[in-house]
């Protein structure tokens, strides 16, 4: 391509600022980000940037940006210049929602999209004037390598089982490569560039390729947030131009048409994140390290352009180090009108990865690119005779007209001459054009084999993961067991108040039982009863003694009748003696009746004894009741109160690690500015205003603690930082649950029950629950505060970590002897550090020695309390109910009643007695507990004992006394 007069232009830099999504929300991320009205400048804590656009939150609208940044560069399409968008942010920041590359049918925003858009209704109206031809590519480059995101079936099919992307794989299509043709213009071997005539088969494109990708990304892990996707378009135009007047003989009319070609470049990037130190497994690192090559040679690029005195001075610019930045190289300081959107999320959450965004980003703004228009070298040459035409015409006119027409026939045939030979090039030019792709295409296929760009860094990285392993152990162990804890702590809590209400339910089933039986038993009134039984028993006795006086009666006188027998009294004597038999019947009745009468009155007297015992039972059962049910109320306070004081240490922790993370915050702070001074002092030092070479040395070295220093810190803040973050989703979560409750409640309906932290919420007063809703939110912007204010040291702390790289840590070493003495230095300390590393490695090994021995014997303990626990509580429910017992006074009968009665726990007696126990931990310095043991053998007390460790001398444990239960009646 040839040179259509270059204008300078500098790299144009928008900021798309998205609103806070749903993700952070639940967090609880506070909008850190502000901007100032009305100019396109982004202030984030202490630090303002200025761009040439900002857009989102109080800036522009977002819908503006087409107009302002893009619509330019398709206008510029038409006139023959290269574009190229950029997409740069960190993943989740809303690149490919600026961009529109997750393009899917109905969902059309985006800038690919409205560029098609405008692109085609643009061709629509010029298409008179002008032929248009279209192509577009799309391809990604993930891990160093090209993918065709056009051609599914060259798409790397990824082995899911390591995660690995598998090497091409389909025959007879190698890899793409990037080449560079003569004149310096990349392409791209082997892609696939599909001609297009509508917006339909455009988008169509876009929506495969997007397609493509995504399932890549759910058979990886997330690969968008590592691939950078590129969308090409390339606008070929043969333009016919306003014929030059050359009186009345018109040129051939091939002479005035013009060609064009540009490409406009939309790219969405990989995600800019830094790999953390912590949280990433081997294998993201490793696949961090290729997205790092794209993205940090970019950076590279972008601050070799961007300065200012680098550029004047000629610097390297290391396009060669990476894919990304060969095939950009004419978007960046080069033949193309660039834009780049910084995409960022408004989360103080995000707010260090805003910064690096930020700096990067105001970076490029320096660049300066040289966009020509791109025409075709036969239409320059045409160009370059019609310049020709015109100069020659013009002469003859100066030469006067008419005077030397054989000059003009001369001239005009010449002209005739050129325009048939441009006539033949461009003929030619139209064939090579087609046969072109072919024969690029048949030039990759003769090639054979792909490079294998992977190093293998199994070393570091397995350093990485052992490290990495452990402290994540160490985490887990103090997270876990805070967590279990508490788990346990509820679940314990749930199951006491189900037991207790289970015994309740019992004890007023039993109640219920006894005064039906007691109904039963008492129903009639026993005073008239025994009356009733009296007086009858009496009327009876009178009943008898009336017939047995008669009885007497007869006898006498059957007696009388006796001694003066005669006929008369014979027959007297026996209706008499008749008479006395149906008496003596009478008689012998009566006192069968008496006596069952008797029997009853007994019977009623048993039955008034089994009322009395009822009674007691029902009196017993009920102090039962009411003690219970105090327990419960005890058992939920006290489990209320240990929630509270729970909250209060969430609340405490938050406070303190915000403490310290303001401390680390400003030691780093402070490091960082002494090491700008130090950094002078010691350029003034190799300046050589100091020669002695003694302190020269001395300064080294200082100059390298302090660096080390930095670097401790830097680690720390992160550390901090994290910790920060995770504290803070715990109150948001809180928050959250609160904030749901309270909705629930001014509707006046109950919160939904089983639900996650609901229950425990709910039962706290409005009020309660108000203060501490204000108390969280109180807490939650301290640590956004906090946060923010973390970010931008880790992020300054980052920037002059990257000048140091680029500009060589090591500059300031002018001689080998220097260089060698801090070897020295570094060797020694680097020496020391390890053995360090190994003693502290011992110590641990022993410490989790130590708390494996503690943890087993704590929960031998646990099993222990809880069985004399059990004990204890058996114990006190036969004692209670011997003495109960014993009140009713009919202790015999009661028990065996009471035994028939519940089939309930044995009594005192019935527990086997228990062996004496004792045992002494095995922990060095002696740390004993005893049970002191009761008389039958059942351990009633522990021994209140510290258990210590032999080396830390930490207090372990301390157990509580238990009171020693009531003296038995037994
Ligand atoms: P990236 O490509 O940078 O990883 P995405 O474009 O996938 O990020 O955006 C992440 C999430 O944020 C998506 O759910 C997207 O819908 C949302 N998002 C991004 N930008 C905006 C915006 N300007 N307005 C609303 N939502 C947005
Ligand atoms: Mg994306």
């Amino acid at each position: 391509m040839e040179t259509g007069g270059g204008e300078d232009c500098c790299v144009k830099v928008a900021v798309h600022v998205r609103p806070l999504i749903g993700d952070e929300r639940a967090q609880g991320c506070k909008d850190c980000v502000a901007v100032v009205p009305g100019k396109p400048q982004v202030q984030i804590g202490t630090h303002s940037f200025t761009f040439d656009h900002v857009y989102g939150s109080t800036g522009s609208p977002s819908s503006a940006m087409f107009d302002e940044c893009i619509a330019p560069l398709v206008d510029g399409l038409f006139q023959g210049y290269n574009a190229t968008v950029l997409a740069y942010g960190q993943t989740g920041s809303g690149k490919t929602y600026t961009m529109g590359t997750g393009f899917k049918d109905g969902y059309q925003t985006g800038i690919i999209p409205l560029v098609m858009n405008v692109l085609f209704s643009k061709i629509e109206t010029l298409k008179d004037q002008t032929e248009f031809q279209l192509h577009v590519s799309f391809i990604e480059i993930l891990k160093e390598e090209v993918r065709d995101l056009l051609d599914p079936p060259c798409l790397n099919k990824p082995d899911t089982a390591n995660g690995h992307t598998g090497k091409v794989t389909v025959p007879g299509k190698p890899p793409i490569q990037i080449r560079e043709t003569s004149n310096g213009v990349i392409t791209l071997a082997g892609s696939t560039e599909v001609s297009v005539s509508s917006l339909k088969e455009m988008a169509a494109c876009l929506e495969q390729g997007s397609l493509s990708r995504a399932t890549g990304s759910t058979n990886m892990n997330n690969q968008s947030s590592r691939s950078h996707a590129i969308f090409t378009i390339t606008l070929e135009q043969m333009r016919k131009l306003s014929p030059v007047s050359l009186g009345d003989s018109s040129p051939n009319e091939s002479m005035n048409e013009e060609y064009l070609c540009a490409k406009l470049h939309l790219v969405d990037l990989a995600g800019s994140e830094r790999a953390k130190r912590t949280g990433s497994d081997g294998l993201r690192f490793k696949e961090g390290v290729h997205i790092n090559r794209g993205l940090l040679a970019l950076g590279n690029v972008i601050s070799a352009l961007g300065d200012d005195k680098k550029r004047k001075e000629g610097v390297h610019v290391p396009y060669r180090d990476s894919k990304l930045t060969r095939l950009l190289q004419d978007s960046l300081g080069g033949n193309s009108r660039t834009v780049m959107i910084a995409c960022i999320s408004p989360a103080d959450i995000n707010a260090e990865e805003t910064l690096n965004t930020l700096k990067y980003a105001n970076r490029a703004r320096n660049i300066q690119n040289k966009p020509i228009v791109n025409r075709d070298p036969m239409s320059t040459e045409m160009l370059k005779m019609r310049q020709q035409l015109e100069f020659l015409q013009a002469e003859l006119c100066a030469r006067g007209g008419g005077s030397s027409s054989d000059e003009v026939q001369v001239l005009k045939e010449r002209i005739a001459w050129l325009e048939a030979a441009n006539e033949d090039l461009c003929r030619e030019l139209h064939e090579y054009r087609s046969r072109c792709t072919d024969v690029e295409q048949r030039e990759t296929d003769a090639q054979d084999g792909s490079p294998c760009p992977l190093k293998s860094d199994g070393l570091k990285r397995s350093l990485n993961s052992i490290e990495q392993t452990d402290y994540q152990m160490g985490e887990n162990i103090t997270g876990d067991s805070r967590e279990i804890d508490e788990v346990a702590k509820e679940w314990e809590h749930t199951l006491l108040q189900n037991s207790m209400d289970k015994e309740l339910n019992e004890l007023n089933r039993r109640l219920e039982e006894k005064e039906s039986e007691m109904k039963l038993v008492g129903g009639s009134d026993t005073a008239a009863l025994k009356q009733h039984f009296g007086k009858k028993i009496a009327e009876l006795e009178d009943e008898k003694r009336t017939v047995q006086k008669e009885r007497d009666h007869l006898l006498t006188e059957i007696e009388n009748l006796a001694s003066n027998s005669d006929g008369q009294t014979q027959k007297l004597q026996d209706v008499h003696a008749h008479k006395l038999k149906s008496l003596e019947a009478q008689i012998l009745d009566l006192k069968k009746k008496q006596e069952s009468q008797v029997q009853l009155l007994k019977q009623k007297q048993k039955s008034d004894e089994a009322a009395k015992r009822l009674q007691d039972e029902i009196q017993f059962i009920k102090a039962q009741k009411v003690q219970l049910q105090h327990r419960i109320k005890q058992e939920a306070e006290q489990f209320r109160q240990w929630k509270a004081s729970r909250e209060k240490e969430l609340l405490q922790v938050l406070q303190r690690k915000t403490e310290e993370a303001a401390m680390a915050t400003k030691r780093l702070k402070e490091l960082l500015e002494s090491r700008k001074s130090s950094a002078r002092e010691n350029s003034a030092v190799t300046n050589g205003n100091l020669t002695n070479g003694q302190s020269n040395e001395k300064s080294f070295q200082r100059w390298l603690d302090h660096e080390l220093e930095v670097m401790v810190n830097v680690h720390e803040v992160r550390f901090e930082y994290e910790k920060q973050s995770q504290v803070r989703a715990a109150l948001a979560e809180e928050l959250a649950v609160l904030k749901q409750v309270d909705e629930f409640a001014s509707k006046g309906l109950s919160p939904p029950r089983g639900k996650n932290g609901f229950a425990r919420v709910s039962s706290m007063s409005p009020n309660a629950r108000m203060a501490r809703i204000s108390s969280l939110e109180n807490m939650l912007s301290i640590s956004s505060n906090s946060l923010v204010a973390m970010a931008s040291q880790l992020s300054e702390a980052e920037e002059r970590d990257r000048l140091f790289t680029n500009r060589g840590r090591w500059n300031q070493l002018r001689s080998m002897a220097d260089a060698k003495n801090l070897l020295q230095y570094m060797f020694n300390s680097l020496a020391d550090a390890r053995c360090q590393l190994w003693e502290k490695d011992i110590e641990i090994k022993e410490m989790k020695e130590q708390l494996k021995e503690l943890v087993g014997l704590l929960r031998q303990s646990e099993v222990r309390r809880k069985e004399v626990e059990e004990e204890l509580k058996l114990r006190e429910q036969a004692v209670a109910i011997t003495l109960a017992r014993s009140a009713s006074g009919n202790l015999h009968n009661s028990l065996e009643h009471f035994a028939d009665d519940t089939s309930g726990p044995p009594s005192p007696m019935s527990v086997p007695a228990q062996k004496q126990l004792k045992y002494t931990p095995g922990i060095a310095n002696g740390s004993i507990r005893e049970f002191c043991v009761s008389s039958e053998g059942t351990p009633w007390a522990v021994v209140n004992e510290k258990i210590s460790s032999p080396r830390t001398g930490w207090k372990i444990m301390e157990m509580e006394e238990k009171s020693p239960p009531m003296a038995f009646a037994i």
